[in-house]
């Protein structure tokens, strides 16, 4: 299938969303100049979604799906996506219609005019929590300083993306994908089309404040050192308060008898405190050496239980290093 446009969604537990989803994408691919194939992504959804997706393929062929085994998460799902996309330009978003299909026209219009990344960056979110405002508004500028590519702020994952853009994505092996920083640091030119995060369209949120989290830990252990060299600042700071206690001390016991640093309560808070900052450290080099430990077993990302619109194409499904076998593979 010789098509232009791929369009990667993945879905967990969207079927809420799905019909709509696929009305207003379907009226957006209709009006672009070329062919478009819109790839659904089930990753490992309890609801009707599978169902609703392999209903979907049946009725119109541009319609392709992958099911995993179980929930791997969004950005291994959209990695599959990416790994299975055959256009010449991929565009990836969410399935709850919080990035407007309607958009599509606009981020196809910058790639024609010669950029490889074209990321959707929001101007303001309608009806979200104040906390995951508050939240996702310091997480990306505090990223921004500590990571050592330029990931632009509030942007997500709701991008447009060359071929040549996405076949270096699918060239990086590592499993703690953060995309947005993989996808800044390719480089290439890159450019923003701004807009408004609508509601929710339906359902609820998928990302739980445990995965939220776990993506932004990810995020700056993938993308900054800065965490490690922390306890090497702690531990400076630790000793220049040491040395000028210890000076205090002399000039105590010389000068002032009866000095105040005497008791338990000194000796308890120093302990503690140097305790925190130990186990703070040793918290952080864990990080990084269960990702280590992560990235050596050398697992497959994702498993695949179910294939659907890509007969011709088995040679990359091996190459996406998924564990289906070629007759499952439809
Ligand atoms: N999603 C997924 N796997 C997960 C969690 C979420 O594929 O484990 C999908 C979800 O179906 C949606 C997208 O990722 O299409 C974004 O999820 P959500 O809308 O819950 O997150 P938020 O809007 O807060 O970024
Ligand atoms: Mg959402």
């Amino acid at each position: 299938m010789d098509c232009r446009y791929s369009i990667v969604v993945p879905i967990y537990n969207e079927e809420a969303n799905i019909p709509e989803l696929y009305r207003r994408l379907v009226d957006v691919i209709d009006r672009l100049d070329g062919k478009a194939e819109l790839i659904l992504v089930d990753d490992g959804s309890r609801d009707r979604s599978l169902a609703l997706m392999r209903q979907l393929h049946q009725q119109d062929a541009r319609i392709c799906y992958l099911s995993f085994a179980r929930n791997f998460g969004h950005q291994v799902a959209v990695t599959a996506g990416l790994n299975f996309a055959r256009g010449r330009a991929v565009i990836v978003m969410d399935a709850d219609l919080q990035d407007p299909p309607e958009l599509v026209p606009a981020l196809v219009q910058q790639w024609q005019q010669g950029y490889q990344v074209v990321y959707a960056q929001r101007t303001q979110r309608i009806r979200e929590s104040w906390l995951k405002r508050v939240t996702a508004y310091w997480f990306y500028r505090i990223l921004r300083r500590l990571a050592d590519v330029d990931i632009p702020i509030d942007t997500g994952d709701f991008c447009l993306m060359d071929r040549r853009v996405v076949d270096l994505l699918n060239t990086m092996p590592e499993r703690n994908r953060y995309i947005r920083g993989l996808r800044a640091w390719v480089g290439f030119r890159q450019t923003a089309v701004l807009f408004d995060r609508a509601p929710r369209y339906a359902g609820s949120v998928k990302y739980t404040f445990r995965k939220s989290l776990a993506l932004a830990i990810n995020s700056l252990v993938g993308f900054s050192r800065v965490p490690l060299r922390l306890s090497t600042y702690l531990g400076l700071a630790a000793a220049a308060i040491s040395l000028l206690m210890g000076l205090l001390v002399l000039y105590w016991r010389f000068f002032t008898p009866g000095s105040p640093l005497t008791g338990y309560t000194i000796i308890t808070v120093v302990v503690f405190f140097l305790g925190a900052v130990q186990l703070i450290s040793i918290g952080i080099l864990g990080e990084y050496i269960g990702r280590i430990y992560e990235e050596i077993k050398g697992r497959p990302l994702y498993t695949l239980s179910e294939v659907g619109g890509f007969q011709a194409h088995s040679t990359r499904i091996q190459t996406a290093r998924s564990a289906i076998s070629e007759d499952e593979a439809e």
